[in-house]
């Protein structure tokens, strides 16, 4: 026990890009091949066979196909391998729905990529509540398959490093612990490359004097990792190795403010009453909202439907509008939709007995409106959230240009794919402002 012991889960999802294009395709003709179930991939220039594999299929991984291998040699692994070129597009909409499924469990949220998520849910469950741990992961994994048809894996431990390792365990659609004491089972025969925050130099380095597995490392005197890897690194990988970190879940700031209004209700809502007198005050709380939105000349994007129960748990779900806005209609309207979704479903509160004291509706992602009539491209300059997508992009395509200057094949195809990518990079600021959650 180091003192900092947290409920963290590690959201991470389950051949993103992949699982992402899949769905695009099958949204546009539910007739066609889900590519999950096929050894396909994304990446490199369909056409000329060129590049490397961004994600790629579980069945394709049964073939030994790797991520950021060139689809040369992909192909020559797996012939019947599928490829499909990268949507940066569609991949923030989902990654954006995905979130916003998250927020609906705590405001305690860390997105690290466009795919995964730290979440600090020790306000709901206690670090030392093992079983309960396990029942919240498997709710946010099927609310996440049911209402999104991708899947997600959930590490939990006390800490991030930790529960990020436990997500990377088995997949897809898993759960995975990897508290403390797991750590000697769970942990230390992995190889030492693996351990989180160890680069390939560092593993290498590590390997030299024998040290091969985070066990070794855990094991191994602080004072010889530090005279390898000096002070800093040094004492970083033998915490990490011995299962201690004590970064905290670092939720962004709200964009901007939020708005909202909420009301404890005279008499406690219920099914029966819900038409009546639970309706009537969504109404009321939007209209008042809407209002105060106008006032200051704001619009926001997300609506945040929120209630307390009359044993005082609170409950909330959000979404994202496709646009920005202000009316009173957008956000009644999204917000009876949330509350028919926590509340009236077959898995809804109701069902469970709940009983609702209080009703709140929001909305948050603000913008004031002379930023939205901006250049688009400018106001997405200024969205924090896009600048985080674009970099894990930008990211992706730095790794793919390392790769191809170690080939020194630089062939005027790829020159035609950088070209490629930067234009998608440049619609991508644009597009996706105005496509949301749909
Ligand atoms: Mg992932």
């Amino acid at each position: 026990m180091d003192g900092y012991e947290r409920t963290i889960f590690h959201v991470d999802v389950n051949s993103a890009f992949l699982s992402w294009s899949a769905l695009k395709i099958l949204a546009e003709d539910p007739g066609a091949v889900d590519l999950r179930t096929i050894p396909s991939g994304v990446g490199g220039d369909v056409k000329t066979r060129h590049g490397i594999i961004t994600a790629k299929s579980i069945p394709a991984k049964k073939y030994g196909v790797q991520t950021g291998e060139p689809v040369v040699k992909a192909l020559q692994k797996c012939p019947q391998l599928v490829l499909v070129p990268p949507d940066f597009e569609t991949y923030r909409k989902y990654s954006r729905a995905l979130m916003d499924i998250l927020a609906g469990y705590t405001p305690l949220i860390q997105q690290v990529s466009i795919d995964e998520a730290y979440m600090d849910l020790t306000d709901r469950i206690a670090p030392t509540d093992r079983e309960g741990a396990l029942a919240l992961a498997k709710q946010i994994r099927d609310h996440v398959r049911e209402e999104l048809k991708f899947t997600v894996n959930v590490g939990i431990s006390v800490n991030k490093l930790l529960a990020k390792t436990a997500s990377d365990f088995e997949k897809p659609d898993k759960t995975h612990t990897l508290y403390p004491e797991e750590v000697p089972v769970k942990m230390w025969p992995l190889s030492i490359g693996t351990l989180h925050g160890c680069g390939k130099s560092t593993a290498q380095k590590l390997q030299l004097i024998g040290i091969n597995t985070i066990g070794d490392a855990a094991g191994a005197d602080l004072s010889l990792l530090q005279s390898v890897l000096g002070q800093k690194s040094g004492a970083y990988i033998w915490n990490s190795a011995n299962g201690i970190s004590k970064s905290r879940v670092d939720p962004e700031r709200e964009q901007a403010k939020s708005v909202s209004n909420e009301r404890t209700l005279s008499e406690d809502i219920t099914r029966e009453n819900y038409q009546t007198d639970g309706v009537p005050v969504i109404r009321m709380l939007s209209e008042k909202v809407a209002g105060r939105l106008q006032k200051s000349g704001l619009t926001g994007q997300t609506v945040t439907f929120q209630v307390k129960s009359s044993g005082f748990e609170r409950y909330s779900r959000q979404m994202s509008l496709p646009d920005m806005t202000d009316r009173a209609k957008d956000i009644e309207a999204a917000a009876l939709l949330l509350a028919d979704k926590l509340l009236n479903g077959p898995d809804g509160l109701f069902e469970a007995g709940v009983t609702i004291r209080l009703i709140g509706v929001g909305v948050s992602r603000i913008s004031e409106k002379q930023i939205h009539q901006m250049d688009l491209f400018e106001w997405a300059d200024r969205n924090e959230e896009d600048e985080k997508a674009r970099k894990a992009e930008e990211e992706a395509r730095l790794a793919e240009e390392a790769i191809r200057r170690a080939q020194k094949a630089r062939s005027a195809r790829q020159a035609k794919l950088d070209d490629m990518m930067n234009k998608v990079n440049g619609r991508y600021g644009s597009g996706t402002l105005r496509k949301g959650k749909t």
